[in-house]
């Protein structure tokens, strides 16, 4: 069982979301099991661009991790992300966040994700569809200062 963040400010950034969630399931050997409500929030670093839209899937999967994240970034790419910059706008990001108990510290691949603790929009789509990770309520009671509006 695995958790990815979605995020998007580019473009239609619910639309993207909506079916980024349908694209994650067409992964193979992969499918979503519960997709959290969709949240906006305020860019965080790079600040002078459009808010985000953000959620969280919860995916049931066969893969390995980094199969996983190798096709997670091949629906970003069909997405038209283009890296430009650190924290740059973007039409869709997918982050691997939780990949079942496992903790991975590659060079292409961190499990957990090391910034989700300090990421209020990745912490309240999370807790939402994750009663069983209320071990992380603490980090998401600690950025009480970011804002984070659930949008449906
Ligand atoms: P970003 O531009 O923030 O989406 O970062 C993408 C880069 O982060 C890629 O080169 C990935 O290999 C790397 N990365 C490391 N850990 C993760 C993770 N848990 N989820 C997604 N990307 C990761």
């Amino acid at each position: 069982m695995a958790f990815v963040g979605l995020g998007a400010n580019l473009g239609e950034p619910q639309r993207q979301v909506q079916q980024a969630f349908r694209e994650l399931d067409a992964i193979a050997h992969t499918r979503v099991v519960r997709t959290s409500s969709l949240y906006r929030s305020e860019p965080l670093g790079f600040a002078d661009q459009p808010r985000f839209v953000n959620a969280v899937a919860q995916v049931e999967t066969g893969l390995p991790a980094g199969r996983l994240l190798a096709e997670l970034q091949a629906v970003e790419a069909r997405h038209g992300r283009s890296r430009s910059f650190a924290n740059a706008p973007r039409t869709l990001d997918l982050d691997l966040l939780i990949f079942g108990n496992e903790r991975i510290a590659a060079q292409d691949l961190v499990v957990p994700h090391p910034r989700m603790h300090e990421r209020a929009f990745v912490l309240r789509p999370l807790l939402e569809i994750a009663p069983g990770l209320e071990t992380y309520r603490p980090f998401l009671e600690a950025c009480a200062g970011q804002k984070v509006e659930r949008i449906g």
